[in-house]
Protein backbone atom coordinates (compact mmCIF):
# COMPACT_ATOMS: atom_id res chain seq x y z
CA UNK A 1 0.00 0.00 0.00
CA UNK A 2 1.32 3.10 -1.00
CA UNK A 3 2.03 5.95 2.20
CA UNK A 4 -0.58 8.35 1.48
CA UNK A 5 -0.37 12.46 1.96
CA UNK A 6 -2.75 14.95 2.98
CA UNK A 7 -1.59 18.29 1.98
CA UNK A 8 -3.26 21.77 3.23
CA UNK A 9 -2.78 25.33 1.81
CA UNK A 10 -4.04 28.95 2.97
CA UNK A 11 -2.48 31.64 1.11
CA UNK A 12 -1.53 33.24 -2.00
CA UNK A 13 -0.46 31.25 -5.55
CA UNK A 14 3.37 31.43 -4.44
CA UNK A 15 2.42 29.36 -1.25
CA UNK A 16 -0.19 26.87 -3.76
CA UNK A 17 3.24 26.78 -6.51
CA UNK A 18 5.13 25.52 -3.69
CA UNK A 19 2.32 22.88 -2.57
CA UNK A 20 1.68 21.79 -5.78
CA UNK A 21 5.88 21.25 -6.41
CA UNK A 22 5.87 19.68 -3.03
CA UNK A 23 2.77 17.42 -4.17
CA UNK A 24 4.86 16.81 -7.41
CA UNK A 25 8.02 15.42 -5.10
CA UNK A 26 6.22 13.13 -3.23
CA UNK A 27 4.23 11.31 -5.75
CA UNK A 28 7.81 10.90 -7.59
CA UNK A 29 8.75 9.47 -4.41
CA UNK A 30 5.51 6.99 -5.34
CA UNK A 31 3.13 8.73 -2.27
CA UNK A 32 -0.52 8.85 -3.09
CA UNK A 33 -2.74 12.02 -2.42
CA UNK A 34 -5.52 11.76 -0.38
CA UNK A 35 -8.47 14.58 0.70
CA UNK A 36 -9.14 12.90 4.03
CA UNK A 37 -6.90 13.93 6.60
CA UNK A 38 -7.70 10.83 8.99
CA UNK A 39 -6.19 8.66 6.48
CA UNK A 40 -3.20 10.35 5.46
CA UNK A 41 0.65 8.98 6.85
CA UNK A 42 2.19 12.72 6.02
CA UNK A 43 0.01 15.90 6.83
CA UNK A 44 1.66 18.87 5.46
CA UNK A 45 -0.11 22.42 6.47
CA UNK A 46 1.51 25.09 4.36
CA UNK A 47 0.57 28.17 6.18
CA UNK A 48 0.32 32.10 5.55
CA UNK A 49 0.66 34.85 8.06
CA UNK A 50 -0.37 37.78 5.81
CA UNK A 51 -3.98 37.78 7.54
CA UNK A 52 -4.97 37.17 11.20
CA UNK A 53 -7.73 34.75 9.46
CA UNK A 54 -5.10 32.69 7.55
CA UNK A 55 -3.08 32.00 10.87
CA UNK A 56 -6.30 31.32 12.56
CA UNK A 57 -7.43 28.17 10.01
CA UNK A 58 -3.84 27.00 10.69
CA UNK A 59 -4.47 26.66 14.29
CA UNK A 60 -7.37 25.02 13.98
CA UNK A 61 -5.98 22.56 11.24
CA UNK A 62 -3.18 21.69 13.71
CA UNK A 63 -5.51 21.17 16.69
CA UNK A 64 -7.32 18.53 14.17
CA UNK A 65 -3.65 17.29 13.45
CA UNK A 66 -3.37 17.28 17.33
CA UNK A 67 -6.05 14.49 17.73
CA UNK A 68 -4.95 12.68 15.00
CA UNK A 69 -1.89 12.31 16.18
CA UNK A 70 -3.22 10.69 19.46
CA UNK A 71 -4.57 8.32 17.77
CA UNK A 72 -2.58 7.70 15.18
CA UNK A 73 1.70 8.19 16.66
CA UNK A 74 2.93 6.64 13.70
CA UNK A 75 1.34 10.21 11.59
CA UNK A 76 3.89 12.28 10.44
CA UNK A 77 3.17 16.02 10.12
CA UNK A 78 5.12 19.26 8.68
CA UNK A 79 4.49 22.74 8.73
CA UNK A 80 5.85 25.28 6.36
CA UNK A 81 5.15 28.52 4.70
CA UNK A 82 5.25 32.23 6.11
CA UNK A 83 4.11 31.21 9.81
CA UNK A 84 7.40 29.28 10.19
CA UNK A 85 10.57 31.40 11.33
CA UNK A 86 9.31 33.54 13.40
CA UNK A 87 6.19 31.54 15.34
CA UNK A 88 8.38 28.45 15.13
CA UNK A 89 8.75 28.54 19.19
CA UNK A 90 5.30 29.74 19.41
CA UNK A 91 4.19 26.68 17.19
CA UNK A 92 6.62 24.08 18.94
CA UNK A 93 5.42 24.86 22.25
CA UNK A 94 1.51 24.68 21.19
CA UNK A 95 1.90 21.63 18.95
CA UNK A 96 4.69 19.17 19.60
CA UNK A 97 3.43 16.50 17.66
CA UNK A 98 4.78 18.45 14.35
CA UNK A 99 7.87 16.41 13.63
CA UNK A 100 9.04 19.30 11.34
CA UNK A 101 9.18 23.19 10.34
CA UNK A 102 9.68 24.30 6.74
CA UNK A 103 10.04 27.98 5.25
CA UNK A 104 8.93 28.42 2.01
CA UNK A 105 10.66 26.14 -0.97
CA UNK A 106 12.33 24.49 1.87
CA UNK A 107 11.27 21.06 0.56
CA UNK A 108 14.00 18.67 1.63
CA UNK A 109 13.06 18.46 5.40
CA UNK A 110 9.66 17.25 4.76
CA UNK A 111 10.75 14.84 2.27
CA UNK A 112 12.83 13.23 4.55
CA UNK A 113 9.57 11.95 6.23
CA UNK A 114 8.61 9.62 3.44
CA UNK A 115 9.33 6.23 4.83
CA UNK A 116 11.67 4.00 2.66
CA UNK A 117 12.62 7.46 0.67
CA UNK A 118 14.72 5.18 -2.13
CA UNK A 119 15.16 8.27 -4.66
CA UNK A 120 18.21 10.61 -3.85
CA UNK A 121 16.17 13.99 -4.89
CA UNK A 122 20.02 15.44 -5.65
CA UNK A 123 20.13 18.43 -2.79
CA UNK A 124 17.83 20.42 -5.47
CA UNK A 125 14.70 19.44 -5.20
CA UNK A 126 13.21 22.59 -6.69
CA UNK A 127 14.63 23.26 -10.41
CA UNK A 128 14.23 18.89 -11.03
CA UNK A 129 10.76 18.08 -10.14
CA UNK A 130 7.50 19.79 -11.64
CA UNK A 131 4.27 19.63 -10.57
CA UNK A 132 1.78 17.57 -12.33
CA UNK A 133 -1.02 20.50 -13.91
CA UNK A 134 -4.44 19.60 -13.51
CA UNK A 135 -6.02 21.51 -16.24
CA UNK A 136 -4.57 24.02 -19.00
CA UNK A 137 -4.18 26.81 -16.70
CA UNK A 138 -0.63 26.81 -13.68
CA UNK A 139 1.31 28.96 -12.38
CA UNK A 140 5.35 29.05 -12.34
CA UNK A 141 7.28 30.95 -9.58
CA UNK A 142 10.10 32.64 -11.74
CA UNK A 143 11.29 34.99 -8.74
CA UNK A 144 11.69 34.24 -5.13
CA UNK A 145 11.25 36.76 -2.26
CA UNK A 146 11.10 40.94 -2.37
CA UNK A 147 13.62 43.27 -1.19
CA UNK A 148 10.84 46.18 -0.91
CA UNK A 149 10.16 45.73 2.90
CA UNK A 150 6.85 47.62 3.22
CA UNK A 151 6.38 48.51 6.71
CA UNK A 152 3.28 46.22 6.87
CA UNK A 153 4.20 43.36 4.85
CA UNK A 154 5.79 39.96 6.81
CA UNK A 155 6.81 38.52 3.18
CA UNK A 156 10.72 39.57 2.63
CA UNK A 157 11.29 37.99 6.35
CA UNK A 158 9.67 34.41 5.62
CA UNK A 159 10.68 34.39 1.67
CA UNK A 160 13.67 36.32 1.62
CA UNK A 161 15.34 38.28 -0.86
CA UNK A 162 14.77 38.41 -4.70
CA UNK A 163 16.14 35.17 -5.92
CA UNK A 164 15.53 34.69 -10.12
CA UNK A 165 15.18 31.43 -11.46
CA UNK A 166 17.52 31.00 -14.45
CA UNK A 167 15.66 31.48 -17.71
CA UNK A 168 16.25 28.01 -19.21
CA UNK A 169 15.12 26.24 -16.07
CA UNK A 170 11.88 28.35 -16.70
CA UNK A 171 11.41 27.88 -20.29
CA UNK A 172 12.09 23.93 -19.16
CA UNK A 173 9.19 23.38 -16.90
CA UNK A 174 6.87 25.85 -19.04
CA UNK A 175 7.36 23.46 -22.03
CA UNK A 176 6.99 20.42 -19.84
CA UNK A 177 3.65 21.59 -18.90
CA UNK A 178 3.03 22.35 -22.11
CA UNK A 179 3.40 18.96 -23.08
CA UNK A 180 1.02 17.85 -20.25
CA UNK A 181 -1.96 20.13 -21.20
CA UNK A 182 -1.54 23.66 -20.04
CA UNK A 183 -2.46 26.27 -22.59
CA UNK A 184 -1.84 29.53 -20.07
CA UNK A 185 0.90 30.53 -17.26
CA UNK A 186 0.87 32.99 -15.14
CA UNK A 187 4.22 34.30 -14.04
CA UNK A 188 4.73 34.63 -10.24
CA UNK A 189 6.75 36.77 -7.90
CA UNK A 190 6.36 38.78 -4.88
CA UNK A 191 7.31 41.73 -7.38
CA UNK A 192 7.44 40.24 -11.05
CA UNK A 193 9.19 42.73 -12.64
CA UNK A 194 12.37 42.19 -10.21
CA UNK A 195 12.77 39.27 -12.52
CA UNK A 196 16.29 39.10 -13.84
CA UNK A 197 18.28 41.66 -12.34
CA UNK A 198 20.49 38.91 -10.28
CA UNK A 199 21.00 37.10 -13.29
CA UNK A 200 23.90 37.05 -15.27
CA UNK A 201 23.56 39.35 -18.29
CA UNK A 202 20.37 40.81 -16.27
CA UNK A 203 17.72 39.42 -19.04
CA UNK A 204 14.19 41.22 -17.61
CA UNK A 205 10.80 40.14 -17.54
CA UNK A 206 10.20 40.97 -21.52
CA UNK A 207 13.02 38.69 -22.19
CA UNK A 208 11.65 36.19 -20.92
CA UNK A 209 8.63 36.57 -22.10
CA UNK A 210 9.66 36.58 -25.84
CA UNK A 211 11.66 33.20 -25.11
CA UNK A 212 8.23 31.69 -23.52
CA UNK A 213 6.27 33.19 -26.18
CA UNK A 214 8.48 30.73 -28.75
CA UNK A 215 7.07 27.77 -27.07
CA UNK A 216 4.35 26.74 -29.84
CA UNK A 217 1.69 25.07 -27.06
CA UNK A 218 1.48 28.06 -25.44
CA UNK A 219 -1.54 30.55 -26.25
CA UNK A 220 -1.25 33.18 -23.06
CA UNK A 221 1.16 34.24 -20.61
CA UNK A 222 0.22 36.17 -17.60
CA UNK A 223 2.36 37.49 -14.73
CA UNK A 224 1.83 38.99 -11.24
CA UNK A 225 2.63 40.63 -8.89
CA UNK A 226 3.81 44.04 -10.61
CA UNK A 227 5.61 46.91 -8.78
CA UNK A 228 5.98 50.29 -10.06
CA UNK A 229 9.03 51.17 -9.55
CA UNK A 230 9.65 47.65 -11.03
CA UNK A 231 7.70 48.14 -14.06
CA UNK A 232 9.98 49.48 -16.93
CA UNK A 233 9.32 50.83 -20.28
CA UNK A 234 10.93 47.83 -21.92
CA UNK A 235 9.02 45.29 -20.02
CA UNK A 236 5.52 47.52 -20.68
CA UNK A 237 6.33 47.55 -24.46
CA UNK A 238 7.35 43.71 -24.64
CA UNK A 239 4.16 43.03 -22.97
CA UNK A 240 2.00 45.41 -25.89
CA UNK A 241 4.23 43.59 -28.64
CA UNK A 242 3.79 40.32 -28.21
CA UNK A 243 0.29 38.69 -28.69
CA UNK A 244 0.65 35.69 -26.21
CA UNK A 245 0.70 37.57 -23.13
CA UNK A 246 -2.51 38.95 -21.56
CA UNK A 247 -2.80 42.37 -21.33
CA UNK A 248 -3.95 42.46 -17.85
CA UNK A 249 -1.78 44.09 -14.61
CA UNK A 250 -2.59 43.23 -11.04
CA UNK A 251 -0.63 46.52 -9.42
CA UNK A 252 -1.13 47.35 -5.60
CA UNK A 253 -1.13 50.96 -4.90
CA UNK A 254 -2.56 50.21 -1.13
CA UNK A 255 -3.33 53.97 -0.75
CA UNK A 256 -4.48 57.25 -2.15
CA UNK A 257 -2.11 59.54 0.30
CA UNK A 258 1.57 60.22 -0.19
CA UNK A 259 1.58 60.90 3.60
CA UNK A 260 0.47 57.12 3.94
CA UNK A 261 2.56 55.66 1.40
CA UNK A 262 5.51 57.04 2.82
CA UNK A 263 4.66 55.50 6.32
CA UNK A 264 4.03 52.23 4.41
CA UNK A 265 7.48 52.80 2.87
CA UNK A 266 6.02 51.53 -0.54
CA UNK A 267 8.65 53.54 -2.86
CA UNK A 268 6.58 55.72 -5.02
CA UNK A 269 4.56 58.83 -4.76
CA UNK A 270 0.88 58.95 -6.24
CA UNK A 271 2.14 61.48 -8.92
CA UNK A 272 4.36 57.95 -9.75
CA UNK A 273 1.99 55.59 -9.82
CA UNK A 274 -0.34 57.53 -11.46
CA UNK A 275 2.26 57.96 -13.97
CA UNK A 276 2.67 53.97 -14.34
CA UNK A 277 -1.11 53.37 -15.35
CA UNK A 278 -1.01 56.31 -17.58
CA UNK A 279 2.02 54.22 -19.31
CA UNK A 280 0.21 51.48 -19.47
CA UNK A 281 -3.03 52.68 -20.73
CA UNK A 282 -1.20 54.57 -23.90
CA UNK A 283 0.25 51.36 -24.64
CA UNK A 284 -2.57 49.03 -23.80
CA UNK A 285 -5.72 51.18 -24.05
CA UNK A 286 -8.23 47.83 -23.52
CA UNK A 287 -5.90 46.60 -20.34
CA UNK A 288 -7.59 45.05 -17.39
CA UNK A 289 -5.71 46.21 -14.03
CA UNK A 290 -6.86 45.27 -10.38
CA UNK A 291 -5.20 47.25 -7.57
CA UNK A 292 -5.06 46.41 -3.69
CA UNK A 293 -6.19 48.84 -0.78
CA UNK A 294 -4.90 49.07 2.94
CA UNK A 295 -7.90 51.06 4.55
CA UNK A 296 -7.04 52.24 8.22
CA UNK A 297 -2.99 51.98 8.15
CA UNK A 298 -1.67 53.43 11.49
CA UNK A 299 -2.31 57.45 11.24
CA UNK A 300 -4.35 57.12 8.34
CA UNK A 301 -6.86 60.28 8.60
CA UNK A 302 -10.05 61.40 6.82
CA UNK A 303 -8.65 63.13 4.19
CA UNK A 304 -5.98 60.23 3.87
CA UNK A 305 -8.84 58.08 2.79
CA UNK A 306 -10.51 60.67 1.21
CA UNK A 307 -7.94 60.63 -1.30
CA UNK A 308 -7.91 56.77 -1.26
CA UNK A 309 -11.26 56.76 -2.56
CA UNK A 310 -10.84 59.68 -5.00
CA UNK A 311 -7.69 57.90 -7.11
CA UNK A 312 -10.29 54.87 -7.28
CA UNK A 313 -12.97 56.87 -8.24
CA UNK A 314 -10.45 58.56 -11.04
CA UNK A 315 -8.43 55.57 -12.20
CA UNK A 316 -11.66 53.21 -12.28
CA UNK A 317 -9.69 49.89 -11.78
CA UNK A 318 -11.67 46.19 -13.03
CA UNK A 319 -11.21 44.87 -9.15
CA UNK A 320 -9.88 46.01 -6.40
CA UNK A 321 -8.99 43.58 -3.30
CA UNK A 322 -9.42 45.61 -0.03
CA UNK A 323 -8.86 44.54 3.87
CA UNK A 324 -8.53 46.62 6.61
CA UNK A 325 -4.99 46.96 8.62
CA UNK A 326 -4.13 44.54 11.19
CA UNK A 327 -0.53 44.48 12.44
CA UNK A 328 1.41 41.24 11.83
CA UNK A 329 3.85 40.21 14.10
CA UNK A 330 7.37 40.78 13.27
CA UNK A 331 6.76 43.81 10.56
CA UNK A 332 8.12 47.54 10.55
CA UNK A 333 4.75 49.12 11.83
CA UNK A 334 4.19 46.26 13.94
CA UNK A 335 7.01 46.88 15.93
CA UNK A 336 6.88 50.97 15.14
CA UNK A 337 3.16 52.58 14.51
CA UNK A 338 0.26 51.77 16.73
CA UNK A 339 -2.40 50.82 15.63
CA UNK A 340 -4.92 53.91 15.78
CA UNK A 341 -7.59 53.83 13.58
CA UNK A 342 -10.23 52.58 15.76
CA UNK A 343 -11.67 48.80 14.44
CA UNK A 344 -15.33 50.98 13.79
CA UNK A 345 -13.62 53.50 11.16
CA UNK A 346 -11.51 50.76 9.42
CA UNK A 347 -14.90 49.02 9.00
CA UNK A 348 -16.49 51.59 7.29
CA UNK A 349 -13.58 53.00 5.03
CA UNK A 350 -13.49 48.95 4.14
CA UNK A 351 -17.28 49.31 3.28
CA UNK A 352 -16.77 52.46 1.18
CA UNK A 353 -14.27 51.34 -0.60
CA UNK A 354 -16.23 47.70 -1.70
CA UNK A 355 -19.12 50.01 -2.40
CA UNK A 356 -16.94 52.09 -4.97
CA UNK A 357 -15.43 48.77 -6.76
CA UNK A 358 -18.71 47.05 -6.97
CA UNK A 359 -20.21 49.89 -9.14
CA UNK A 360 -17.11 50.54 -11.28
CA UNK A 361 -16.84 47.22 -11.75
CA UNK A 362 -20.09 46.33 -12.74
CA UNK A 363 -20.41 49.71 -15.05
CA UNK A 364 -16.86 48.15 -16.57
CA UNK A 365 -18.63 45.02 -16.82
CA UNK A 366 -21.83 46.51 -18.28
CA UNK A 367 -19.27 48.05 -21.22
CA UNK A 368 -18.76 44.80 -22.35
CA UNK A 369 -21.66 43.91 -23.27
CA UNK A 370 -22.45 43.14 -27.07
CA UNK A 371 -18.02 43.03 -27.74
CA UNK A 372 -16.53 39.87 -28.72
CA UNK A 373 -14.07 39.00 -26.71
CA UNK A 374 -11.31 35.73 -27.06
CA UNK A 375 -11.80 33.28 -23.83
CA UNK A 376 -9.05 30.43 -22.86
CA UNK A 377 -11.86 27.72 -21.54
CA UNK A 378 -10.57 26.79 -17.93
CA UNK A 379 -12.70 24.62 -17.02
CA UNK A 380 -16.41 23.88 -15.87
CA UNK A 381 -18.37 24.37 -13.56
CA UNK A 382 -22.04 23.42 -12.74
CA UNK A 383 -22.10 22.47 -16.09
CA UNK A 384 -20.94 25.70 -17.75
CA UNK A 385 -17.87 26.29 -19.06
CA UNK A 386 -15.84 29.44 -18.22
CA UNK A 387 -12.69 31.16 -18.76
CA UNK A 388 -11.20 34.58 -18.62
CA UNK A 389 -10.45 37.43 -21.26
CA UNK A 390 -7.49 38.61 -22.25
CA UNK A 391 -8.41 41.55 -19.66
CA UNK A 392 -8.99 39.31 -17.13
CA UNK A 393 -12.74 39.31 -16.41
CA UNK A 394 -14.47 36.11 -15.82
CA UNK A 395 -16.60 34.60 -18.23
CA UNK A 396 -19.48 32.00 -18.06
CA UNK A 397 -20.49 30.27 -21.41
CA UNK A 398 -24.06 29.64 -22.31
CA UNK A 399 -22.50 26.78 -24.77
CA UNK A 400 -20.55 23.78 -24.66
CA UNK A 401 -16.64 24.22 -25.27
CA UNK A 402 -13.83 21.82 -24.81
CA UNK A 403 -11.51 22.73 -21.61
CA UNK A 404 -8.61 24.02 -23.03
CA UNK A 405 -10.14 25.70 -25.68
CA UNK A 406 -9.44 28.69 -27.16
CA UNK A 407 -12.85 30.73 -28.38
CA UNK A 408 -14.24 34.06 -29.21
CA UNK A 409 -17.43 35.01 -27.50
CA UNK A 410 -19.85 37.60 -27.61
CA UNK A 411 -20.92 39.23 -24.45
CA UNK A 412 -24.51 38.87 -23.34
CA UNK A 413 -24.77 40.18 -20.14
CA UNK A 414 -22.68 41.80 -17.13
CA UNK A 415 -22.92 40.99 -13.58
CA UNK A 416 -21.11 42.67 -11.11
CA UNK A 417 -18.49 40.02 -10.54
CA UNK A 418 -18.84 38.40 -13.88
CA UNK A 419 -19.69 37.98 -17.68
CA UNK A 420 -22.00 35.95 -19.62
CA UNK A 421 -21.74 35.13 -23.44
CA UNK A 422 -21.83 32.23 -26.05
CA UNK A 423 -19.31 31.28 -28.11
CA UNK A 424 -18.86 32.52 -31.65
CA UNK A 425 -16.51 30.21 -33.06
CA UNK A 426 -13.59 27.81 -31.99
CA UNK A 427 -10.39 29.56 -32.55
CA UNK A 428 -7.95 26.75 -31.92
CA UNK A 429 -8.74 23.19 -30.64
CA UNK A 430 -5.25 22.45 -30.03
S1 LIG B 1 6.54 44.76 -2.35
FE1 LIG B 1 6.04 45.25 -0.24
S2 LIG B 1 4.00 44.33 0.05
FE2 LIG B 1 4.89 43.37 -1.78
S3 LIG B 1 5.87 41.48 -0.99
FE3 LIG B 1 7.44 43.11 -1.06
S4 LIG B 1 7.44 43.99 1.00
FE4 LIG B 1 5.52 42.83 0.77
Amino acid sequence: MPQKYYLWTVGCQMNKADSEKLAAGFERLGLKSTEHIERADIVVINTCSVRQRSEDRAYSKLGRVRELKAEKPALKVAVMGCMVGLKTGDLEKRFPQVDVFARPQQFEPIMELVEGKAEDLGGEFWPSTYAVPEGPTAYVPVVHGCNKFCTYCIVPYRRGREKSRPMDEIVREVAYLTAHGVREVTLLGQTVEAYGHDLPGEPDLGDLMRELSALERLHRIRFLTSYPRDMTRRILEAVAALPKVMECFSLPVQAGSDAVLESMRRGYTKAEYLGKIAEVRQLMPAAGITTDIIVGYPGETDADFAETAALLEDLRFDKVHVAAYSPRPGTIAWRKMPDDVPAAVKAARLHRVEEIEARISHELNEALVGTTQEILVEGIKNGQPFGRTRAGHLVHLDATARVGALVDVRIAHAGAFSLRGDPIDALTLA
